[in-house]
């Protein structure tokens, strides 16, 4: 088909959901000289990635995302030239993990990070410096299909073999001292799960890995920006977005040739049951969704006084003790009960962008993770935790806002349970996302893709897994290459 042929003022490209996936499969598809519109059930645009006014006026916080290791890994942000059109502070301590009147800091400086680890510092060092000094051939291997030929294999067999040491029995062979191995933990523990397993070691070593190579940058003005900034290319280029809209049957949508869905797999079931072969619908019905998450938002009249005092220029913060207590609290979640004292991931955007929160004050964004649908309020776990490694932050709490899992999927119904992957990261899902095939993105629909994180390379503001599908419909239907996109994405 001819991008641009007269089809009675109907748009080439139509795009449901306007998350960092869908946005990013908008913007590659005008960039191409196709007509797009994008349409959002909610008011307002971005998906996990927008930025409200949630508690008191003049703090800014993020509903989502909070956290971005991928803003400036990202092939797809790379190449459309993030960091020339958002603002980002990469902090000095990409992550602090508290533990006692101690812990452990991940400065992005690699280096430093060793020699604060003491006993631990070679250990820390040997596992860590191969993958950053290759960080690009991590984020190609990590960054797409896992079942393909990387582009750095040698950097590949590292980061498996040290998934296998992380993610197995063999976990605690390397390191002698608890921070190290806590501070793994920490960040293993954002893929919601189970520990030692696999898939949270992947994760772990490669979002440790991004945090001393690039860093774990903080935009200014929230991750809203992002959105913000593809918005704006999107339009530059003629799309169009209509918010507002839910689309409940694909059919409902302007005739296009090619259809673009940031939903996930169970959406994507009841929204294509009209046009999706049987057999399809069935293994969309089957995906699997991961534990959820529960959040909270506060409005502080200060920032929060750690105990640790590199933690006061963290950018994020991982709180639930060691190792062994943090792997307790996910088994718990996994088993479907609440832990007692369970994971909290923490931001404090206010230090590094005064522009989320009134002078003086700060905002801090957390969440715990629970069980998949729990209802519970989570205010009182989190400031509980906090409280341990911060002695007096109750007294700074000016207001604050939560969501349980359930209302976060009220909130965007991609979040399943308030599974904030998209799927669960389980192996099985890590390889087949959501189907086996070297194309996942494309459904057996002639010209519809999914384009969500339920497929690769699954959960994070990346956009990359809009950007494939994107690039995987230019490919089939318009036999086109990507567009303007300078650097080789594979
Ligand atoms: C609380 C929370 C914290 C997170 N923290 C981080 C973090 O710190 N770092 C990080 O990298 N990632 C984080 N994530 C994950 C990240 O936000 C997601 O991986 C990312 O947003 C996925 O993007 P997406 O475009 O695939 O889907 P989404 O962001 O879910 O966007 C989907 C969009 O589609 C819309 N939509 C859905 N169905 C329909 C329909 N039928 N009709 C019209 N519109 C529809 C939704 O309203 C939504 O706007 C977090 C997510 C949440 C919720």
């Amino acid at each position: 088909m001819q991008p641009g042929a007269d089809n009675g003022g109907m748009p080439d490209v139509t795009v449901v959901g306007s998350g960092p996936n869908g946005m990013a499969a908008a913007v590659t598809m005008a960039r191409a000289g196709l007509t797009v519109e994008v349409f959002e059930r909610e008011a307002t645009i971005g998906g996990g990635a927008r930025s409200l006014q949630l508690t008191l006026p003049g703090y800014l916080h993020d509903v989502g995302a909070a956290v971005h290791p991928m803003a400036f890994a990202s092939p797809f942000f790379r190449s459309f030239e993030l960091d020339r059109r958002v603002d980002f502070v990469v902090p000095e301590v990409s992550y602090a993990h508290p533990i006692g009147s101690g812990g452990g800091v991940a400065f992005h400086d690699l280096d430093r990070t060793a020699e604060r680890l003491g006993v631990d510092g070679r250990a820390w060092r040997s596992l860590l410096r191969p993958l950053v000094d290759h960080i690009d051939d991590v984020t190609d291997f990590t960054g797409s299909q896992l079942l393909r030929i990387p582009r750095g294999p040698v950097t590949a067999a590292r980061v498996g073999l040290r998934t296998i040491e992380q993610g197995t029995a063999l976990w605690n062979t390397r390191f002698r001292g608890d921070f190290a191995a806590a501070m793994l933990s920490g960040v293993a523990a954002h893929s919601i799960g189970r520990m030692p397993s696999l898939p949270s070691a992947g994760v772990g070593l490669v979002l440790a890995a991004h945090a001393h190579a690039r860093g774990w940058p903080i935009p200014v003005g929230g991750s809203q920006s992002i959105i913000d900034a593809m918005r704006d290319d999107l339009l530059a280029h003629g799309g169009v977005i209509h918010t507002g809209t839910d689309v409940s049957d694909v059919r409902d949508l302007p005739p296009a040739a090619v259809n673009l869905m940031d939903v996930a797999p169970r959406a994507l079931a009841s929204i294509g049951a009209g046009v999706l072969p049987d057999s399809y619908l069935r293994r969309m019905r089957s995906f699997r969704y991961g534990d959820g998450v529960a959040k909270v938002d506060f409005a502080l009249n200060g920032p929060v006084p750690w105990t640790l005092p590199e933690a006061r220029q963290a950018g994020t913060l991982h709180l639930g003790g060691d190792r062994a207590a943090i792997a307790l609290a996910e088994s718990e979640v996994a088993a479907g009960r609440h832990a007692a004292d369970p994971y909290v991931l923490v931001s404090q955007p206010s230090l590094f962008d005064p522009s989320r929160a009134p002078a003086t004050k700060h905002s801090l964004w957390a969440y715990i993770h629970v069980p998949r649908g729990s209802d519970r309020d989570p205010t009182a776990d989190v400031i509980r935790m906090i409280e341990r490694s911060a002695p007096g932050f109750r007294d700074l709490i000016e207001a604050s806002t939560s969501m349980s899992a359930m209302q976060l999927e009220q909130y965007d119904p991609n979040l399943i349970g308030g599974d904030i992957s998209i799927g669960a990261l389980s192996l099985r899902q890590m390889v087949g996302r959501p189907v086996f095939s070297t194309r996942p993105w494309r459904t057996p629909r002639k010209g519809m893709y999914l384009a969500s994180s339920a497929t690769p390379p699954a959960t994070g503001v990346h956009g990359l897994c809009g950007f494939y599908a994107a690039r995987t419909a230019l490919a089939d239907v318009f036999n086109l290459p990507v567009p303007d996109l300078g650097i080789s994405l594979r």
